[in-house]
């Protein structure tokens, strides 16, 4: 497909801006761009098709089934947009008097209450703009509060080796140290190796729990309780809260401070790097040390605060509001009883697929999982050369996403299937039904494996040319 540049002609001209309502002020000469701009031309239907072109270059939730392990690729319903879009919430400015945005600070307070009541933390801030976002602020607010208590020396973190890479590579941007600890053989946290591994300089433990392969911890309160013991403070991954949320609290798990995937399990459409919000919840200890602009309801009136001991901000103005706003929709609408069976619809459909499935493919962890599981292709490799990356390009051809491949990284050929809540059985049957077509065709022709997909809209790259020799520029012939 053309790009816009491409599509432009000479002579076309849409007058789109609205006249500008504030004083003009001329740039000083030494400021003025030396060469015209290269700005597309085109009439406005060729605009309109350039986009929609795009779009059906692209594959959503709306288009498919896409269960993206690990993403929680949701569907979102439209009410949340409608919510996001209204006058009144998208027309506000970040600078406005504090007193004409009463009704959009509540939006903070009342998303903060309910989210304080699904994880059992004491404050949230809306402040991170995404999960890695969130870790990193988590991990700062660790540092001082063991900074402030006299505990510098405190800096060591202790990551699972089936951590979300986001993980270990926050703790390296607040400058503190990761120490890796590896899983039992049921992919759960190794109590042995974590009783060693805590001590003087333990800072904290960052865990998903459920873990990236889907497998809840039954540990978790012996686990959360050697850290304490050991001085540290337990930070819980929260991005799959898909499978827990309205069942069971972080809260109540032992632990301290937790980021939320808004975008994820909260519904907000992702993928692409729209924005995101990456919620922080912490208990009372933590909570001096919020970032900036932690709103605080006086009476009648909702004002910005800075805590105590605040970090500072992390981000400009107030975080990604349209998407707390979603979250906020999303919450409000579904109820208390919507959020748990969410939850449960998760790890129901999960479950299913999972049954459908192990008889052909290899399951490392148990006959039973969360919200997501991990299937093994290393057996179908060894048997017939199929790698995941041959499956996933595969199942591009049954216009269904694959799901997601070589995570995590302590399972061999990985893929990590996550089927959304709301998909229904026939939708989940047809998957199993490619899942284990191809599974066959593997074994009668794995030759023709190599060529797919053949009917989606690009069809095999050459991957390593990709990540290698990326081309994002485009050269105008003309300067
Ligand atoms: C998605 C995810 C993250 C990172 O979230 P981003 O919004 O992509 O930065 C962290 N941990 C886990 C377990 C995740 O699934």
């Amino acid at each position: 497909m053309k790009l816009i540049f491409e599509r432009s002609a000479e002579g076309y001209y849409n007058e789109m801006i609205s006249p500008c309502d504030v004083p003009t002020i001329a740039l000083p000469d030494e400021m003025k761009r030396k060469k015209t701009l290269h700005l597309p031309s085109l009439p406005q239907p060729e605009i309109s098709r350039h986009y929609t072109e795009l779009a059906n270059a692209t594959f959503g939730i709306n288009d498919g089934f896409y269960p993206l392990g690990s993403c929680t690729m949701k569907y979102n319903p439209k009410i949340n947009d409608e919510m996001a879009t209204y006058p009144a919430f998208a027309s506000i400015h970040p600078l406005q008097p504090e007193h004409t945005v009463q009704g959009s600070l509540e939006v903070f307070t009342m998303a903060e209450s309910l989210l304080k009541e699904i994880t059992g933390m004491n404050a949230i801030t809306f402040q991170p703009a995404a999960g890695a976002h969130g870790e990193f602020t988590s991990l700062l607010m660790i540092k001082a509060y063991h900074e402030r208590n006299g505990q510098p020396q405190r800096n060591k973190i202790i990551v699972p080796d089936s951590a979300h890479g986001t993980n270990p590579a926050s703790v390296a941007m607040t400058g503190m140290t990761t120490v890796n600890i590896p899983s039992d053989k049921y992919g759960c946290v190794d109590i042995e190796a974590l009783k060693e591994a805590v001590g003087e300089d333990t800072a904290g433990l960052m865990l998903t729990n459920p873990n990236t392969a889907g497998i809840f911890d039954k540990n978790i309160l012996e686990i959360t309780k050697i850290v304490h013991d050991a001085g540290g403070l337990n930070y819980y991954d929260g991005a799959n809260l898909n499978a827990i949320m309205g069942v069971a609290r972080p809260g109540d798990m032992g632990f301290d401070i937790i980021h939320l995937n808004l975008h994820k399990t909260f519904s907000t459409p992702h993928g692409g790097g729209g924005p995101g919000s990456g919620a922080v919840g912490c208990k009372a200890i933590l909570k001096p040390f919020l970032p900036n602009y932690y709103p605080v309801k006086n009476g009648d009136k909702i004002t910005f605060t800075e805590p105590e001991h605040s970090i500072g901000m992390v981000k400009g103005f107030y975080g990604q509001f349209s998407v707390f706003l979603r979250a906020l929709t999303y919450i409000l609408f579904l109820g208390s009883e919507g959020i748990s069976s969410a939850s449960k619809g998760a790890v129901l459909n999960a479950n299913y697929m999972l049954h459908e499935l192990k008889d052909i493919f290899e399951v490392p962890y148990g006959e039973t999982c969360m919200h997501e599981f991990v299937i093994s292709l290393d057996k179908l490799k060894k048997e017939t050369g199929i790698t995941a990356l041959d499956m996933a390009k595969g199942i591009l051809d049954y216009k269904m996403y694959p799901p997601t491949m070589y995570f995590p990284l302590t399972v061999p050929e990985a893929l990590m299937i996550e089927p959304p809540e709301t998909e229904s059985k026939e939708r989940m049957d047809d998957a199993i039904k490619v899942y284990r077509k191809l599974y066959e065709a593997a074994h009668k022709n794995p030759e023709a494996f190599h060529e797919y997909p053949l009917h989606a809209q690009i069809h095999r790259v050459d991957e390593v040319r990709a990540a290698r020799h990326p081309i994002v520029r485009y050269d105008f012939k003309t300067e």
